[in-house]
């Protein structure tokens, strides 16, 4: 067997040119997405009031295994994929761990995250439905950049609804998406009906992710040629994303390797159910075993502490219900929670595969994760985004239960991005400033005692 490099990298003929839909190797599929009135699943047309025509095809697809994906999202694709998958020697040198680790690094393009990788598609089928434009929202920020850098490619306008604190803590992650040709606006905002309602309610808010999707969503059905996109929990943005397990798993086969585990963040899903996809697909088909593991943070436990119900997707609740391990969508974490990751939900795919028992989960607290974040950064080189660094912590922790029992374990997990626009919670924890905050179970029961009553 030759010697593993460092870095893994395909070259493009090698990429997957098909994304892979794991719905179709699951024996219970994901439930339906709801209609918020009527309590029946969503029809296709309904869907595509609010999502291009496409999209819908795919948000609906449980049967087909692949999905062609279309050149003209292959060529962007080229431009930073695909992506490194690194062996961490010199973590597993500074854990002293016999464990073998590798990362998918998904941080190097501008926007600094996986999140492209949907982004670019779906600005592709919009841009094909004949589209003006897009509204979505984001919180972190990291999807509204994906977004602007795919609408600009394009030439679609883009609105993007940004969290009012992210808004006001994150003025350069803005200008980026402002470079890019987006228009962005702080949410609550007046220009919403939903918006103008939260803010006369509550006229100090400084706004949330749940209240971002109403106001986005509103704007796009008041809008002519406009729909609107999410840049997660959706089964399409799944698809999209298994770029990421699809390259690892090229990668690892041509050097013979086969991971024992597999470790990704889950926020609301995306990259973790990516990256699980192809090896998960095996799993399901009874050709492979792996373990899984979701990693959350211990301030939104959506999967370690939620219920497996359906619920809204959004505060001003007009999306379609989503059958998902949440925590309500009234939750709302701790304002000192720095990272991502403060979705109330989670991908009905994901949901539906931890209650099948195929997937664990664990909850992890902020410090650890920052603290594992730094000594990533000191010995890998590359500056962690807090979201990614939950997976960090969790592959050291395997890693270390290996050094305990001797086993050589290979660890696959995912880094979805860079920290560079997250300094200031690095700040916190480098003044010692940072702290954990964890949900009681009389707070967590408050927000779930008002899920609808479905069925
Ligand atoms: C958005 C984001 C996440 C979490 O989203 P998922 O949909 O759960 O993948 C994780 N890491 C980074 C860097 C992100 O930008």
């Amino acid at each position: 067997m030759s010697e593993i490099p460092y870095k893994i990298y395909l070259n493009e003929k090698e990429m997957p040119n098909a994304w892979y839909n794991v719905r179709a190797d699951m024996k219970k599929k994901p439930a339906p997405l709801l209609n918020p009135q009527t309590l029946k699943p969503m029809t296709a047309g309904e869907l595509e009031a609010v999502f291009c025509g496409e999209l819908v095809k795919q948000e609906l697809d449980n049967t087909n295994q692949y999905t062609e994906i279309p050149s003209e999202i292959l060529d962007f694709y080229k431009m930073y994929r695909p992506s490194p998958l690194i062996r961490a020697y010199f973590l597993e040198k500074e854990l002293k761990t016999p464990a073998k680790i590798y990362y998918k690094f998904e941080g190097n393009n501008t926007s600094g995250s996986h999140k492209l990788n949907s982004a670019i598609a779906q600005a592709y089928y919009a841009k094909k439905q004949g589209l003006k434009g897009v509204t979505t929202e984001t919180g972190a920020g990291q999807w509204g950049t994906a977004l602007s850098m795919a609408c600009g490619f394009f030439g679609l306008d883009c609105r993007v609804y940004m969290v009012k604190c992210s808004y006001e803590q994150k003025p350069f992650r803005r200008e980026v998406m402002r470079t890019y040709g987006a228009s962005v606006t702080p949410s609550p905002s007046d220009t919403t009906q939903v918006g103008r309602k939260i803010l006369s309610e509550h006229p100090n808010t400084s706004g949330s992710l749940g209240c971002a999707i109403s106001e986005a969503v509103e704007a796009a059905t008041n809008t002519d040629g406009y729909r609107y996109v999410l840049g997660s929990v959706l089964n399409q943005v799944m698809l999209h994303q298994s770029i990421i397990g699809l390259e690892s798993k090229i990668a690892l086969e041509k050097y013979g390797i086969k991971p024992d585990i597999i470790i990704g963040c889950a926020g609301g899903g995306s990259n973790l159910g990516g990256l699980i996809a192809p090896f998960m697909g095996e799993k399901l088909r009874g050709e492979a075993d792996y373990r899984f593991i979701a990693v959350e943070p211990a301030s939104c436990p959506s999967l370690t502490r939620g219920k497996f119900a359906y619920d809204y997707c959004d505060t001003g609740m007009v999306c379609p219900l989503s059958k998902m391990y949440t925590l309500g969508a009234e939750f709302m974490p701790s304002a000192n929670h720095a990272g991502g990751l403060r979705y109330h939900g989670m991908s009905p795919i994901l949901s539906q595969l931890y209650d099948d028992k195929l997937l664990e989960a664990v909850s992890v607290d902020q410090t650890s994760v920052f603290e594992a974040a730094v000594k990533f950064a000191r010995v890998e080189g590359t500056l962690p985004a807090p979201e990614s660094s939950h997976a960090i912590k969790a592959a050291m922790d395997e890693a270390l239960k290996c050094k305990e029992t001797g086993e050589a374990k290979t660890i696959l997990f995912g880094l979805t991005g860079t920290g560079y626009f997250d300094m200031y919670a690095y700040q916190k924890y480098n003044d010692r400033q940072m702290t954990d905050y964890i949900p009681t179970d009389a707070e967590l029961q408050e927000s779930l005692s008002r899920l609808p009553k479905v069925g």
